[in-house]
């Protein structure tokens, strides 16, 4: 392949050289079963609980709170569906409510879809212009919903990057004692995260946006939560979550943590540097175009745009013939372009969010690569705007 510039890593990230290997001992060396009781099994088995321990240290957690699950996707299905349950076993005869946001990622939204079918309760909390949570309006509705089991706010967002109050939601469920979980699949490994200080009962994550593998996750449950199990099955995971653990993917896993939460200071201020320099020229030097997103809430390597008059998924494509790979805001449904929901949820009228485009960096990026690609921006848009 020719040289690309690889701009989409909140939709995944190159597992690190030092992450792959640490995994490869476990796929040919030692694979054994963790489940096994000889000794080749125990080095599987200390290789899990050397991870666990690993991410628990990284979130102030206790290595008996990380459940792992194969990605974020499963670990938010988990902590909402049996929230849920917990709730009805504890309260029979009451479904319950989901507190949650317009602009979560469709892991959550499409599980919320789901227990609402089944009688739960949804409420949607208001987001600003910006994607946050407004929390004034929050603390209202957690009055006003008193069948709500549970708080459902992402830790920042995956196509505006735009960081939620997570302090002050955790606080507040904690007064109002309603479980609190948190979608940090796009923070984790980029913020420092600390689950005692800010009151969250349930985080999910998922390796491959932190320089780890795919299909690899984890759920981190607070101790005093009697979370039911999501996975049935075998004994695994201490009968929280069935089924043969993904050993080379869990190491790996606890390698990326280790090796991001060390690199993070430096690695994000470089990042947003970069960021900031690539969003300067592309805001000064483009007509028609405007950021989305928190100025001052925003996770480093998150720029996303909106320009008028064109479809961002054209110049995704466009972009890509130049070898850049970027991600456009709007979902293709039955042949017609979607709006994306989050920037409906924001306010962005059809006219702009058909042109979004999301650029999330990465450690590899350089000053050079964000020169050529506002070059290219640059062209893309005039050639798509009939100026050239
Ligand atoms: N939640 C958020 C905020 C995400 O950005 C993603 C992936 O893009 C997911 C959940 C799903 O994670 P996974 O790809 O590990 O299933």
């Amino acid at each position: 392949m020719e040289k690309m510039i690889y701009l989409d890593h909140a939709a995944t990230t190159r597992t690190l050289p030092e992450v792959t290997e640490v995994m490869e001992p476990y796929q040919d060396i030692y694979y054994g079963n963790p489940s096994t009781i000889y000794e080749f099994g125990e080095k599987s088995r200390e290789a899990i609980e050397w991870a666990r321990e690993m991410i628990a240290g990284t979130i102030r957690a206790r290595p008996e709170e990380i459940f792992f699950t194969s990605g974020g996707t499963e670990s938010d299905n988990w902590a909402l569906k049996e929230a849920v349950h917990l709730h009805e076993s504890m309260h029979p005869g009451s479904r319950g409510k989901i507190l949650t946001t317009p602009v979560e990622h469709h892991a959550i939204l499409n599980s919320c879809e789901e227990l609402k079918q089944m009688g739960c309760g949804v409420f949607f909390l208001n987001v600003d212009e910006t994607g946050r949570v407004f929390l004034a309006a929050a603390e209202e509705a957690v009055l006003e919903n008193e069948d709500a089991c549970l708080i459902s706010v992402m830790y920042a967002n995956n196509e505006i990057g735009t960081i939620q109050p997570i302090d002050e939601l955790g606080k507040m469920a904690k007064r109002r004692k309603i479980l609190f979980h948190t979608d940090a699949v796009q923070a984790y490994g980029h913020l420092p995260i600390n689950v005692q200080r800010d009151n969250i009962d349930m985080l999910s994550a998922s390796a491959h946006k932190f320089g780890g593998p795919k299909g690899v996750g984890f759920l981190y449950i607070r101790k005093e939560i009697n979370l039911p199990a999501f996975v049935h099955g075998g004994a695994q995971e201490s009968n929280r979550r069935a089924g043969t653990e993904n050993v080379p993917g869990i190491v790996g896993m606890g390698k990326a943590a280790e090796l991001a939460y060390k690199r993070m200071g430096m690695e994000s201020r470089r990042i947003r540097h970069l960021r900031d320099y690539l969003a300067y020229r592309i805001l000064r030097e483009i007509p028609d175009v405007k950021m989305t997103g928190n100025r001052k809430y925003r996770l480093s390597n998150n720029a996303s745009f909106c320009f008028r008059g064109i479809t961002g998924e054209a110049a995704a494509i466009l972009l890509d013939t130049q070898g850049i790979c970027v991600s456009s805001g709007s979902a293709c449904s039955t042949g017609s372009l979607e709006d994306s929901h989050v920037l409906a949820a924001i306010g962005i009228e059809s006219e702009w969010a058909q042109g979004a485009l999301r650029i999330t960096l990465g450690a590899e990026n350089t000053k050079e690569e964000m020169d050529y690609v506002v070059e290219k921006v640059k062209m893309v848009v005039a050639d798509m705007r009939g100026m050239r």
